[in-house]
């Protein structure tokens, strides 16, 4: 059966780990739902950086071909400085793939870099949109004529007047090196993380992976918010079906959208870690507090386990203290109850060992005693002598005075030999008005003397029935050649010899 430490600590441990298990599960909660949303702050915050640079790099390309559309104008018929007028847009914009100057029926008049198509007839969708428009915008992207996809930076030729005579050019080929790669490709990060954008139709105009650009994505959640021209940032399933943390923002000026996303595993990495920081942390807590349960478990459970240990020595009481330390209101109620109870078994025992070898009517040992006293005698090899006594006539008393009175002087008798027995001699009464007194390493004269002294004392005393009382009795020595009985046999005789002598004389058996 197990014991009350071991129940305390089992509670104490089973306590303890739900502590952890429930500390633990709620900081891995809480943290992971902390990582979720700082990534999402972050891609939401970079997405927006991105449009922003985005956004003023279009100004800054529109503003290029602003400053320089009059200059133009001026030379239009002039197709050399036109062509040195773009090549100088070229240099100093940088974020142009190509420039050219086409007039109001759609005809090349100048491009650089030389793309071979002067004096060619164009029927792009961004030129016949820009003809149509006669204003600046970006266009949608579109396959040129040349095969490429790419997007067009426009801005209306008009003279002094106000007559239309075309437009000024800027091109940015999308799969090819661009503007929008030197921007956000240094982006691309280790950990999974990247950034694309989108057209107003789901269209990739920019990813990482080249070969997707041109491709519709528009069936992806942070895509169809762009179309909606809304910005934030959200967890979602990507279109080839992985697990994105996406920041995303509309760009105004050219109605695209950027995406920066992170991959859910990589965004959850430093999770495993700081758990393990955690529980590490909170570790020497851990330890500490189960030493503390285990002292404490130890001392609540000490002086119970005493009390068992106490009562399970039955047999064994006067080596085992109940001194028990007890600091606790029911372990001392207990110790005190078992104390008191054992006190006072302790003292019927006693009693009744008392008892069983005592005659009531006497107070003299009676003679189970005397039998067990004869017997550790013998087998010691201790030397005895052995004074046998019956009261004369006693029936005649118990006729004449009635069995009370007789019993008085039965007590009277008795109290007569222990007044005179004052040397380690025993006074036994082996039933009716018969006693025996046994002396231990006494010789057969000093039980003579010892006999003789009681009779005389008895006979001149005066007794309670106020008549002469006299006792005869036979005396020994025990031999070690006889048996015990043959030596009771033989002090009988004696006795039996000194009832026939007359009575008052006391006889000395001789083996
Ligand atoms: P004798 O001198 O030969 O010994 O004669 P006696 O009368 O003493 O003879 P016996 O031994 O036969 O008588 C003993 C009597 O003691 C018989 C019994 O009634 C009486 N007796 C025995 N036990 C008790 C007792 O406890 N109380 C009283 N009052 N009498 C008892
Ligand atoms: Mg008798
Ligand atoms: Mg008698």
């Amino acid at each position: 059966m197990k014991t009350l430490r071991f129940w305390i600590l089992s509670l104490i441990c089973f306590m303890m780990l739900g502590i952890i298990v429930s500390t633990l599960t709620s900081s891995y909660l809480v943290t992971k739902k902390s990582l979720i949303e700082n990534s999402l702050e972050q891609n939401s915050m970079y997405s927006k950086k991105l449009a922003q640079m985005t956004d003023e790099v279009f100004l800054y390309m529109q503003s290029n071909l602003e400053a320089r559309k009059s200059d133009v104008v001026e030379n239009l018929d002039d197709h050399v400085t036109v062509t040195n007028i773009l090549k100088q847009l070229n240099i100093s914009s940088k974020n142009f793939n190509s420039l050219s100057v086409i007039n109001a029926q759609g005809i090349v008049i100048a491009t650089t870099p030389n793309l071979g198509i002067v004096g060619n007839t164009v029927n792009s969708a961004g030129v016949k949109e820009a003809i149509a428009r006669k204003e600046a915008f970006i266009s949608k992207p579109y396959y040129a004529q040349t095969g490429r996809l790419l997007i067009l930076i426009t801005t209306p030729l008009f003279g002094t007047n106000g007559e239309y005579f075309g437009m000024l050019n800027g091109t940015v080929y999308l799969q090819e090196d661009n503007f929008i790669h030197n921007i956000l490709a240094e982006h691309y990060s280790k950990d999974g993380s990247y950034v694309y954008v989108v057209d107003q139709e789901g269209v990739l105009i920019y990813h990482p992976d080249k070969t997707r650009i041109g491709q519709s994505v528009k069936s992806n959640l942070v895509v169809q918010k762009l179309i909606e021209a809304k910005s934030g940032a959200l967890q979602l399933e990507n279109t080839l079906g992985n697990n994105f943390l996406a920041g995303y923002t509309y760009i105004e000026k050219s109605s695209w959208g950027v995406v920066s996303q992170t991959p859910f595993d990589s965004a959850l990495k430093p999770l495993s870690g700081i758990m393990l920081t955690i529980f590490l942390f909170s570790l020497p807590f851990i330890l500490l507090i189960f030493v503390v349960a285990f002292c404490v478990s130890n001392k609540l459970a000490a002086p119970l386990q005493n009390l068992a240990i106490y009562t399970l020595k039955d047999g064994d009481r006067q080596e085992c203290n109940l001194d028990i330390p007890t600091w606790y209101f029911e372990a001392k109620q207990l110790t005190e109850t078992i104390k008191n109870y054992t006190k006072r078994q302790e003292e019927t025992v006693d009693n009744m060992k008392v008892i069983s070898v005592t005659d009531p009517l006497t107070g003299l040992k009676n003679r189970r005693y005397g039998d067990s006293l004869l017997e550790q005698l013998v087998a010691q090899k201790v030397t005895f002598s052995l004074i046998m006594i019956d009261v004369d006539h006693f029936k005649q008393v118990n006729d004449k005075f009635g069995h009370i009175s007789g019993d008085v002087v039965l007590q009277f008798i008795a109290t007569s030999m222990k007044d005179l027995c004052v040397d380690h001699e025993e006074c036994i009464r082996l039933g009716g008005e018969e006693f025996i007194i046994i002396l231990p390493k006494k010789d057969i004269k000093g039980a003579y003397f010892l006999g003789e002294r009681i009779r005389k004392m008895v006979e001149n005393s005066v007794s309670p029935i106020d008549q002469t009382l006299t006792i005869s009795l036979g005396v020994g020595e025990y031999k070690s050649n006889e048996t015990l009985t043959q030596f009771l046999q033989r002090i009988d005789r004696a006795l039996y010899e000194a009832k026939a002598n007359g009575r008052n004389n006391t006889v000395i058996s001789e083996q």
